[in-house]
């Protein structure tokens, strides 16, 4: 019999064992800790939350991240179940309580008759047999060197600096324009590559206070080494001086406003697609500690993006993510090395949520091919399908960053209309168009017989 091994046993190993073994393939999960703590573990337990105890949004008609649950429920996951038994009482969100919740997770693995687990930090890449790398966003420095020695150190992130990505259509596009600087580009498309938010001097002052007075978070130890190098928050660049970032990432150079053409503008904030849908746009250059809530209400200050609706705000921390888009196929292999899949926050999704589906989804992968009954990637309009699409082959490879889940990421129900009105109507075509198809790819499962 062949085994899938399985480095990590967080969200995502322990979701990957899990299917796997009721598919019936052995499992072997390889896990560093208690041996080997990361900084943010605080247990030796398999599926640690190291952080909030909330898997986000339980709504599975209006709310991406709801869908996967359900998505995830369907398909008998571990983590879900688990997390229903442990249910605390969060309104429409999925609150756990935590310890209970890994313990139990960790028992149920323990308990498999198909499930081994070995304490052991792995150092290196394996060379045969099939392997699950799950080592998450706090990878140990050995397994991460190794990793970035075969991708390159350009393909291999250990830091976040996420700019925040906005949905196109709550952009109000009376006030922005389109346009690249210089109008550079060989094609249409690349000359109105960017989108462009013009500020004038008194705009420009307030946002520059606003940015100054915010709340921001801390560093947590260990993680500022690499900050300096190239990706500084816009607060900080603020701090340095209040025209620096007039002087940097909102030099209002090169462009015309169609709406204003005799108006120079004293700054301007430019958005750059984020998918090929271009239902999504990142704010070039804007990364940032600033807390959510006070971040939210500061870009809100940008003259077009009033009524902004953020598919996720932006961050700086530490986290070991490939480039996805460029080294995984559809089916989470490492295109060098098709023997070994990725699962979970090192893939570039972001989230418990995520990285649990994700490891759901390359448990059924690579179990079924074990089983000599390869599975079809699963279908674009799932939730699942639309991550995997997104950080396999939809996203722009050059500025990929870690992604929740969104309704952003959907191809577009046809002929529904727009507006507020018409979103509830769109998500709720979304969702169910959604579990149609998971459960059309759930059902060509095989199983050992
Ligand atoms: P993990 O759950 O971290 O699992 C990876 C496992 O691999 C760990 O058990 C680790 O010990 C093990 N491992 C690492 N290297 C090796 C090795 N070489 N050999 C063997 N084992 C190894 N997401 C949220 O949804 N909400 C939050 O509040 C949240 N807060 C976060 C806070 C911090 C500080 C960080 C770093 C991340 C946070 N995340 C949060 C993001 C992310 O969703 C979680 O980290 C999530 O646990 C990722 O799942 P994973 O399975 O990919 O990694």
């Amino acid at each position: 019999t062949q085994v899938l091994n399985i480095i990590g046993g967080g969200m995502a190993g322990s979701e990957a064992a899990w299917q796997a073994a009721n598919m019936g393939v052995q499992v072997v999960i390889h896990e560093m800790r208690p041996k080997v703590a990361t900084f943010a573990h605080r247990t030796g337990d398999l599926a640690e939350m190291v952080c909030s105890n909330s898997f986000r949004s339980d709504d599975d008609e209006q709310n991406a991240v709801g869908l996967l649950h359900w998505e995830m429920r369907a398909a008998n996951g571990l983590i879900m179940q688990t997390a229903d038994k442990h249910r605390l009482p969060a309104g429409g969100a999925l609150a756990v309580d935590r310890d209970p919740f890994a313990a139990s997770v960790t028992e149920a693995l323990r308990a498999h008759p198909n499930i081994t687990v070995q304490d052991a930090e792995i150092t290196e890449i394996p060379k045969d047999g099939h392997w699950i790398i799950a080592t998450g966003p706090l990878t140990s420095a050995g397994l991460g060197e190794a990793i970035a020695a075969e991708t390159g150190a350009d393909a291999l992130a250990f830091f976040d600096a996420i700019a925040p990505i906005i949905h196109h259509d709550s952009i109000d596009m009376s006030r922005a324009w389109m346009q690249s600087r210089y109008d550079k580009g060989e094609t249409e498309d690349e000359r109105t590559a960017y989108l462009n938010c013009p500020m004038d001097r008194d705009t420009y002052d307030a946002f520059i206070d606003a940015l100054l007075a915010a709340d921001k978070t801390e560093f947590h130890e260990g993680e500022t080494a690499g900050y300096f190098d190239g990706c500084l928050p816009i607060e900080v660049m603020a701090e340095r001086g209040r025209e620096t970032l007039r002087h940097g990432p909102m030099k209002p150079v090169g462009l015309t406003n169609p709406h204003q053409p005799d108006v120079k503008p004293w700054a301007v904030v430019q958005l750059r697609r984020d998918n090929a849908l271009g239902t999504l746009y990142n704010i070039v250059g804007f990364q940032t500690k600033m807390k959510y809530g006070a971040q939210a209400e500061v870009l809100r200050m940008i003259p077009g993006l009033e009524n902004a609706r953020f598919a996720r705000l932006g961050g700086i921390h530490r986290n070991t993510f490939l480039n996805s888009p460029t080294l995984l196929d559809d089916q989470m292999r490492w295109r060098k090395h098709p023997h070994i899949r990725f699962a979970g926050q090192i893939t570039g999704v972001e989230g418990y949520v995520e990285s649990a589906a994700m490891g759901l989804l390359a448990g059924r992968l690579a179990a079924s091919e074990i089983l000599g009954q390869p599975m079809a990637s699963p279908p674009q309009d799932s939730a699942m399908g639309a991550l995997i699409h997104h950080i396999t082959g939809g996203a722009e490879a050059k500025t990929f960053q870690p992604m929740n889940v969104n309704f952003g990421l959907f191809r577009p129900v046809e002929g529904l209309k727009g507006g507020r009105r018409g979103r509830t109507d769109r998500y709720k075509a979304y969702t169910d168009r959604a579990k149609a198809a998971w459960q059309d790819w759930l059902v060509a499962t095989p199983a050992q017989a």
